[in-house]
C-alpha cells in the first residue's frame, strides 16, 4: 500500500517534470527518476561482469600466481578450457559457511545489542546516537554509532586468539578465501533481493522510495533510501561499514600470517599495506558519525550496488595488495619503502583534513576557523518534496577553495601508495588505483549533477568561485 502510494507519487512527479522542468528540479535531488540508455547499459554491464571480475582476479591469484594475462592466453590458445579453470576452483564448503555465518552474526550482535561506550572515555570521538542528514522527504534518521567499538572488540578477540587461545589459525581467512567468496556472494544477492522486495511491500519510509519502473535499475541502485528493520538496524550503515570494512584489516592480518607461515617472515611491503590500509579503516570508524553526511548515506539508495558491493566487491578487491604479496613476497629497498610511506601519509593527511574542514564548517554553521581565518562560503537554498525550504552553505576556503573534491585527490594518493608497495612486476595490485580513479571521477560528476539540481543557481555561483573539480589547474 505504502509502496503503491510512492509509485503514484513518482508518476505525478514525472508529470510535473515535463510541465515545468526548472521548478521540478527543486525537491528532486535524490537518485534519478528516469533511466537513460547509457545508465541502463552500464548497469546491465556491471550486474553481469562485476561478479565475474571479482572471480577472475581471485582465480588468477590462486591458479596463475596473480597474472591477469596468463588465464586469457591459456583460454585463447586452447591450452585450457573454461571448465578446466572452474574444476580447479574450490567450491563452497561447510566450514566456510559456518565461518561466514558466525562472522556476520557476530557483527550483527555487536551492531544491535551493544550501545556505544567508546565516546564515554575517548576524548574527541563522536559516538552513540547521532542524527543523519535531512532526506528528500524531509526525514532525519537517528543512528547508533558504535563501529569503532565493534572494530576494537573484533580485533582484540583476533589478537587474543592468535597469541593465547589458538582456537583457529590466523591464516583462516586466506585458507578459505574462495569458499568464503561464495558465501559473501550469497549474502550480497540475498540482501539486495530482500531490499528490493521490502521496497515494494513494506518500506521503512514510503516517501523516500524511488521507482523508475526499470527492474534492473531499481535492483541495482535501490528503491528504499534508508531501509531498516526495527528502529535501529539500518541496512546502509551496517552493510557499508560492517561486515566488509571491519573484515578489511582482519583479511590483511590473515594475509600477513600466511606470508610468515610460507616464507618464515613478513615483508616490509606487507607491513606497509597493513599499516596504511589499517589507518584508513581506523579513520573510517573513528569518523563514523561524519560518514552519515557522505554520499553513501545521504544520497544513495540501498540496492545491489551497495548491498552486493559491500559484501563482495569491497572485501575481495580492496585487499588485492595483501593477497598479491602472499604469492609474491616483495622486500622493498629503504628508499622505496619510505617513499611509499610518505605518499600514503600525505594522501591520508589531505583526505582527512579536507573532510575535516567540511565537517567542521557544516557542524558549526560556518562559525569556525579554517587555516586560521574565518571561512568564506556561498549561501544556498533547496527544497524537500513537501515544499519546505532549507538553507545551506558551500565552503570555498581551505582545501575546498583549491578544488571542489580535493578530498578525492587525497584518497587517490593513498590508494596509489598501497599499489606502489607491491613493486612493478604485475598489474594486478594496480587494479585498486585504476578502479578508484574511475570510481571517484564518476562519483565527482554524479555528485555535481545532484548538487546542481539541488542548489540550482547557487551551485553555478559555487563552480565559478571554485572552478576545478579534482586537481587545480587540470580537471
Ligand atoms: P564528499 O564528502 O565530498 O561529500 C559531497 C557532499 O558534500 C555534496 O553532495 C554536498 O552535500 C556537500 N558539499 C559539496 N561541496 C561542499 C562544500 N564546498 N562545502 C560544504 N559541503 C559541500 O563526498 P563523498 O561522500 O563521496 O566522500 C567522502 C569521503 O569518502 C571522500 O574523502 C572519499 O574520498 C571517500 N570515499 C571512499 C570510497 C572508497 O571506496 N574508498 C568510496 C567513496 C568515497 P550537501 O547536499 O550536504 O550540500
Amino acid at each position: 500500500m505504502a509502496a503503491h502510494e510512492a509509485r503514484k507519487l513518482a508518476e505525478e512527479r514525472k508529470h510535473q517534470n515535463m510541465q515545468n522542468d526548472a521548478k521540478a528540479s527543486q525537491g528532486q535531488w535524490g537518485r534519478a527518476w528516469e533511466v537513460d540508455w547509457f545508465s541502463l547499459a552500464s548497469i546491465l554491464f556491471l550486474l553481469i561482469f562485476a561478479p565475474l571480475i571479482v572471480y577472475y582476479f581471485i582465480m588468477s591469484c590462486a591458479q596463475y600466481q596473480c597474472s591477469l594475462i596468463d588465464p586469457l592466453l591459456d583460454l585463447l590458445t586452447g591450452n585450457k578450457h573454461l571448465y578446466d579453470i572452474w574444476n580447479r576452483t574450490p567450491m563452497l564448503t561447510y566450514r566456510a559457511a559456518v565461518i561466514y555465518s558466525l562472522w556476520v552474526t557476530f557483527q550483527v550482535v555487536l551492531y544491535v545489542s551493544i550501545p556505544d561506550f567508546c565516546h564515554k572515555f575517548l576524548p574527541g570521538y563522536v559516538g552513540g546516537v547521532q542524527e543523519g542528514a535531512v532526506t528528500p522527504a524531509g526525514v532525519v534518521n537517528k543512528y547508533e554509532i558504535n563501529g569503532l567499538q565493534a572494530w576494537m572488540i573484533t580485533h582484540v578477540l583476533w589478537f587474543a586468539n592468535a597469541s593465547c587461545f589458538h582456537f583457529f589459525s590466523p591464516t583462516i581467512i586466506f585458507d578459505n578465501w574462495i569458499p568464503l567468496l561464495w558465501c559473501a556472494n550469497m549474502l550480497g544477492y540475498a540482501v539486495s533481493t530482500f531490499a528490493m522486495i521490502k521496497g515494494y511491500f513494506f518500506p521503512t519510509n514510503a516517501k523516500d522510495c524511488k521507482f523508475t519502473g526499470n527492474f534492473f535499475y531499481d535492483y541495482m541502485m535501490g528503491i528504499e533510501f534508508n531501509p531498516r528493520i526495527g528502529k535501529w538496524f539500518d541496512f546502509k550503515l551496517f552493510f557499508n561499514g560492517r561486515p566488509g570494512i571491519v573484515a578489511w584489516t582482519l583479511i590483511n592480518l590473515s594475509f600477513a600470517a600466511k606470508q610468515r607461515e610460507l616464507y618464515g617472515e613478513v615483508t616490509n611491503s606487507m607491513i606497509l599495506v597493513n599499516i596504511l590500509q589499517g589507518i584508513y579503516v581506523l579513520d573510517f570508524f573513528w569518523n563514523e558519525a561524519w560518514y552519515l553526511k557522505t554520499i553513501d548515506i545521504c544520497h544513495d539508495h540501498f540496492g545491489w550496488y551497495l548491498g552486493w558491493g559491500d559484501c563482495v566487491w569491497l572485501p575481495y578487491l580492496y585487499t588485492l595488495q595483501g593477497l598479491y604479496l602472499v604469492y609474491h613476497p616483495v622486500q622493498l629497498c629503504t628508499a622505496h619503502a619510505v617513499g611509499v610511506l610518505m605518499l600514503g601519509l600525505l594522501g591520508y593527511y589531505i583526505f582527512r583534513m579536507t573532510n575535516h574542514q567540511k565537517d567542521l564548517f557544516r557542524r558549526t554553521n560556518g562559525n569556525c576557523r579554517i587555516w586560521g581565518k574565518k571561512p568564506k562560503y556561498i549561501e544556498c537554498s533547496y527544497m524537500s518534496v513537501d515544499g519546505t525550504k532549507y538553507y545551506s552553505k558551500l565552503l570555498t576556503s581551505g582545501f575546498w577553495g583549491w578544488a571542489r573534491h580535493f578530498n578525492y585527490m587525497g584518497d587517490l594518493m593513498g590508494s596509489l601508495a598501497y599499489c606502489l608497495a607491491c613493486g612493478f612486476e604485475h598489474i594486478l595490485p594496480y587494479f585498486y588505483i585504476i578502479y578508484m580513479t574511475i570510481l571517484l571521477t564518476h562519483r565527482c560528476i554524479r555528485d555535481e549533477h545532484r548538487c546542481s539540481s539541488k542548489y540550482g543557481k547557487d551551485w553555478k555561483r559555487y563552480t565559478v568561485a571554485v572552478p576545478y573539480r579534482l586537481l587545480p589547474g587540470i580537471f
